[in-house]
C-alpha cells in the first residue's frame, strides 16, 4: 500500500515499510469550490511583468536548492526511491527550471508581424495568461512532474490549482510550503488533495481555464472527452511503449548499457523508460547473451541493491502479471531481488508473441522485452503495434539508414 482512503483523510504509507508517513484531509466539494474561487480571484501574480515572473521562478529554484535535504527525505519517505534516483529527479527539476526560465523570456515576449497590405498599421502578437491552470499529476516523479507543469503555467502568467497523485502528495505539499515561505504570492497557487474524483471536479470546474494532465493514457482519454464538452484547452502527457532499436552495426556495449539504463532507472517507472528492444537479426544472439549476463548481476532492494522499490501497489501487480503471463510461453531471464513485496527483480523477456500484454500495454516496471527483426518493414510493423510510442531511440552507425527509419516512426 502507498495510500489508503480512511473516511475524509488520506493516509500515506511508505511503500517499503508500510509505515504511515503522512496524513491529509481530502478536499470535499466545498473545499474544491472555495480553493478554485480563491485562486481565480487572485490578480497579484498575473499582473506581474514577464521579467518579474522569471525573477520569482529563479527564486523558487534557489529555494528548492536550499531545501534539498528536506525534499530528498520527503521523496524517499513517500516513494521508497534510492538516493541515486532521487538525485536525478532533483537535478532534472532544477535544470528544467533554469532552461524554461530562459525559454520563457524569448517565447513569451511580444513579437512583431507584417501588417501585409495595411502599410499604415502595426501588427504584433502579445501573449496573455489564460487564467487558472488545473495541474493533475502522477506518482512516479512527485517533484519533477508537478513542478515543471506548475512553473510553465506560472511563467505564462496563469494561476494554478494542483492536484497531486493520491499516492504521493507529500512532496507537492512541501513545494507549496516552500513557495509560500520563500516566494510569497500565496493565493496564485494552491493544492487540492484527493483521488480521481477531485481531479475530475477540477476538469469540470468552469473557473479552470486549461487542464495540464500528466498520467495514464486511459485517464487522459476521459479528460479529453470531458474537456471536449466545453472546448476547454488541455495538455496531455501520457504513457507509451518506448521502443529502442539496435541496428546490426551498433556498438554492442553501448546499446546493452543504454537498454539497461533506459529500462531500469527509477525501476522502470518512468514515462519514457525503454520497454522493448528490437535488435537486428545478425546481432540478436550476441546482444541477448551480453545483456543476460549483465542483468544477472543487477539486484533490486536490500542495502546494496541497484534498483529501488516499486512505488504503487496496483502498478506492482500489473508488472508481476505481465511477467507471469510471459513466463508461460517465453524464456525469462532475471536479476536478483531482496525480499519485500514492493521489489521486482530486473527482468528480460525473450521473443514475446504479439498477443501478450507485455507487447500491447505499458508495463511500467524494471522489465525489457527483446525481439529480433530482419528488415525495416518488419521493424516498423512491430514498432507501430501499440499505436503510441511516446519516446524511442535508435542505435547504429549508418546515419542515412537511421534517419530513414526515424522519419518513418510515428
Ligand atoms: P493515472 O492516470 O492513474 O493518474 C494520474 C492523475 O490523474 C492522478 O493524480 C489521479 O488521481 C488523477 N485522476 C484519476 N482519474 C481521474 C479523472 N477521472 N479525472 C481527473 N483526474 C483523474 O496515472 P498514474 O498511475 O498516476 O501515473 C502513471 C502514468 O503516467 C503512466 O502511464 C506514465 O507513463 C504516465 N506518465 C507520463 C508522463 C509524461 O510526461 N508523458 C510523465 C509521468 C508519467
Amino acid at each position: 500500500m502507498s495510500a489508503k482512503f480512511i473516511d475524509d483523510t488520506l493516509q500515506i504509507l511508505n511503500p517499503i515499510t508500510h509505515n504511515e508517513v503522512g496524513r491529509y484531509t481530502i478536499a470535499d466539494e466545498e473545499n474544491i469550490r472555495k480553493t478554485i474561487a480563491e485562486v481565480k480571484g487572485d490578480t497579484s501574480w498575473s499582473s506581474l511583468t514577464l521579467s518579474k515572473r522569471c525573477y520569482y521562478i529563479k527564486k523558487l529554484r534557489k529555494a528548492l536548492v536550499k531545501h534539498q535535504a528536506e525534499i530528498h527525505n520527503t521523496l524517499k519517505n513517500e516513494t521508497g526511491k534510492p538516493d541515486f534516483d532521487i538525485l536525478i529527479e532533483i537535478f532534472t527539476t532544477l535544470e528544467h527550471l533554469k532552461e524554461i526560465t530562459k525559454i520563457a523570456k524569448t517565447a513569451l515576449k511580444i513579437s512583431k508581424r507584417s501588417s501585409g497590405l495595411m502599410k499604415t498599421k502595426k501588427a504584433y502578437v502579445k501573449y496573455e495568461p489564460l487564467g487558472v491552470a488545473g495541474v493533475i499529476s502522477p506518482w512516479n516523479y512527485p517533484l519533477a512532474t508537478p513542478v515543471t507543469s506548475i512553473v510553465e503555467a506560472l511563467l505564462a502568467g496563469n494561476n494554478v490549482v494542483l492536484k497531486p497523485s493520491e499516492h504521493t502528495p507529500m512532496t507537492s505539499v512541501l513545494i507549496k510550503e516552500i513557495w509560500d515561505k520563500e516566494v510569497g504570492y500565496k493565493d496564485c497557487f494552491k493544492i487540492l488533495i484527493g483521488g480521481g474524483n477531485v481531479g475530475s471536479a477540477i476538469v469540470e470546474s468552469k473557473d479552470i481555464d486549461i487542464i495540464c494532465f500528466t498520467g495514464s493514457t486511459a485517464i487522459g482519454k476521459i479528460i479529453a472527452a470531458q474537456c471536449a464538452k466545453t472546448l476547454k484547452p488541455h495538455l496531455l502527457e501520457l504513457g507509451g511503449k518506448d521502443p529502442m532499436v539496435v541496428l546490426k552495426d551498433a556498438n554492442l556495449n553501448r546499446s546493452v548499457e543504454s537498454a539497461l539504463f533506459g529500462g531500469l532507472s527509477n525501476s522502470g517507472q518512468t514515462c519514457i523508460s525503454t520497454e522493448e528492444v528490437f535488435i537486428e537479426r545478425p546481432i540478436y544472439e550476441k546482444f541477448v547473451k551480453k545483456i543476460s549476463n549483465r542483468i544477472k548481476d543487477i539486484k533490486s532492494g536490500g542495502v546494496d541493491g541497484d534498483l529501488g522499490s516499486m512505488i504503487m501497489p496496483q502498478n506492482t501487480d500489473k508488472v508481476n502479471r505481465h511477467i507471469k503471463e510471459a513466463e508461460q510461453s517465453c524464456k525469462v531471464i532475471r536479476g536478483s531481488v531482496d525480499n519485500g513485496d514492493m521489489f521486482i527483480a530486473p527482468t528480460l523477456v525473450l521473443d514475446p508473441s504479439s498477443d501478450l500484454s507485455i507487447v500491447n500495454e505499458e508495463t511500467f516496471g524494471p522489465v525489457l522485452s527483446l525481439r529480433s527483426f530482419s528488415d525495416e518493414d518488419e521493424l516498423l510493423d512491430m514498432l507501430h503495434q501499440t499505436g503510441y510510442g511516446l519516446s524511442s531511440s535508435i542505435f547504429g552507425k549508418n546515419k542515412l539508414r537511421i534517419n530513414k527509419i526515424v522519419k518513418q516512426i510515428k
